[in-house]
């Protein structure tokens, strides 16, 4: 027998309880979001989202001086593939270099897939690749630098919403998922402004991934940002703006090819190929310590020798600092001397650090050497977290010369070079030899930077039969001669 009013009387409590509780500060957060973008049941609905637009891309680490912002890529072509139910995305772009680029000046085709914890690219010839384990971390983190997706996750039982908090005009909140944590910045009305989550840089150490939010339009009913751009740190490294938002579309083939998980499975650390160190005499007391893409060269002084930079990875540099110990045994090595601050040359610049190594670089880089050395590498610490010491940086201006009883050596700024404005080259007139990098690669397809180098040599007058270039592979002087022209 049932009991109408007791089941009514039940019902009542529940809803009195209902209109009574308040939502706590997390879910309060939350629902300001949800409604802000168009609802909590539209969001949740939303399976797919495409972004088409364009943009620019920035040059982190690799332009003219350390921290400048005046090399852009032209992004056309661009369309972000959001699978929001599998946990999927695909970003094609084409980027453009507007300043003079070591690829030359053509269009390059990029694509860039995710596939729940698979990172892949795939090259113009339809080949798909596994990225490294830094790529992975920063695309799978990337999946969940949009309002939707986060959103999407925030109200998955694994997801916890924690330290609601007022900065300002501002509300943050930490989304917690079982792969990363976030922070969710939205504004009064709770339109979400930014997502950011920490993550490291082999140069930069402990860095802070950024997305920030605006120019939000109605995209079927919904909220979404029109204007989104990426920093790292304080760097903006991206910028897209979408001319058209398309949700629930075709989304084409999203899943990894199978191919990408056999290759990932076959290496799985990090996908780096094993270091290799080739010490190549190339002048009495000059050896080219040749790698795979990147090179050092070692100069033998008196009582101490001297390294000429620090390319690639801790793991390359602690090898080339090993095979310079071994070529000249007996004489300490106390000398990197930074050609440039690119982050491909100087990756391992803090195990130099770590090494005791004093670091000589143009007087342009200086303050910034002392800075990489002091960031904190605390979520993969590297040779200078465990070993800490500080840097003892000497700056080169125009020129200067380092001479004892059996080497005499000058670095020289490579001047007005489109390259780097900080940059420097070593000249070895015993040996008759110069070594550079990045100015002239024989071999490189193209060479826009080669001309300058010569120019550079020969309003110098110097005696030079040999390039020892830090690319490719050593060449007389007639082929920057014919390649400078
Ligand atoms: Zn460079």
């Amino acid at each position: 027998m049932t009991r109408p009013h007791l089941l009514f009387a039940a019902v009542a409590v529940t809803l009195a309880l209902a209109g009574c509780a308040r939502p706590t500060p997390e879910q309060q957060f939350i629902d300001d979001a949800f409604a802000a973008l168009g609802g909590r049941s539209r969001i949740e609905a939303a399976k797919s989202l495409t972004i088409e637009g364009t943009g620019v891309n920035y040059n982190l680490g690799q332009d003219m001086k350390p921290e400048a912002a005046t090399q852009v890529f032209a992004i056309t072509g661009y369309k972000r593939v959001i699978d929001v139910t599998n946990g999927r995305q695909r970003v094609e772009q084409t980027r453009t270099p507007k300043f003079a680029y070591f690829q030359g000046p053509q269009p390059q085709k990029q694509i860039q897939g995710l596939d729940g914890t698979v990172a892949f690219n795939v090259n113009a010839a339809g080949q798909a690749a596994p990225v490294g384990a830094a790529a992975e971390a920063d695309r799978r983190a990337d999946f969940f630098h949009h309002p939707l997706t986060l959103l999407h996750a925030a109200q998955t039982a694994t997801a916890t919403v924690q330290n609601v908090r007022t900065v300002g005009a501002v509300r943050q909140a930490n989304i917690k998922t079982p792969h990363l944590q976030f922070t969710l910045t939205i504004d009064a009305a709770g339109v979400p402004l930014s997502i950011s989550s920490n993550a490291y840089h082999a140069n930069l150490g402990d860095v802070v991934m950024t997305t920030t939010f605006s120019n939000y339009q109605d995209v079927n009913g919904l909220k979404l940002p029109a204007r989104l751009a990426g920093k790292v740190d304080d760097f903006t490294t991206w910028e897209i703006l979408a001319a058209t938002q398309t949700l629930d579309g075709q989304t084409g083939e999203l899943a990894a090819p199978a191919s990408v998980a056999t290759a990932r499975t076959d290496k799985p650390e990090g996908l780096s190929p094993p270091v290799t160190v080739i010490a190549e005499a190339v002048g009495k007391g000059v050896w080219l310590l040749a790698g795979q893409s990147h090179h050092s060269a070692l100069v033998e002084f008196s009582d101490h020798l001297m390294l000429i930079d620090a390319p690639q990875s801790e793991a390359r540099t602690l090898a080339v600092i090993a095979k310079a110990r071994e070529t000249v045994p007996g004489k300490p090595l106390t000398q990197l001397v930074t050609t440039h601050h690119h982050f491909d040359h100087t990756a391992g610049m803090r195990a130099a650090i770590a090494e005791g190594l004093t670091v000589i670089t143009h007087e342009g880089n200086k303050a910034w050497v002392e800075r990489m050395a002091k960031r904190p590498h605390t979520r993969r610490p590297d040779a200078l977290a465990k070993n800490p010491r500080a840097a003892t940086v000497e700056a080169v201006d125009a020129e200067r010369e380092f001479k004892d009883a059996s080497m005499a050596l000058t670095l020289y700024q490579v001047d007005g070079n489109p390259h780097s404005d900080t940059m420097l080259m070593a000249y070895v007139p015993s040996a008759r030899v110069l070594i550079q990098v990045d100015a002239f690669s024989p071999g490189a397809q193209t060479n826009p930077y080669a001309a300058n180098l010569l120019q550079n040599i020969q309003s110098r007058k110097l005696a030079v039969d040999r390039i020892v270039p830090l690319h490719g592979t050593t060449a007389p002087m007639e082929e920057l001669i014919k390649t400078g022209r």
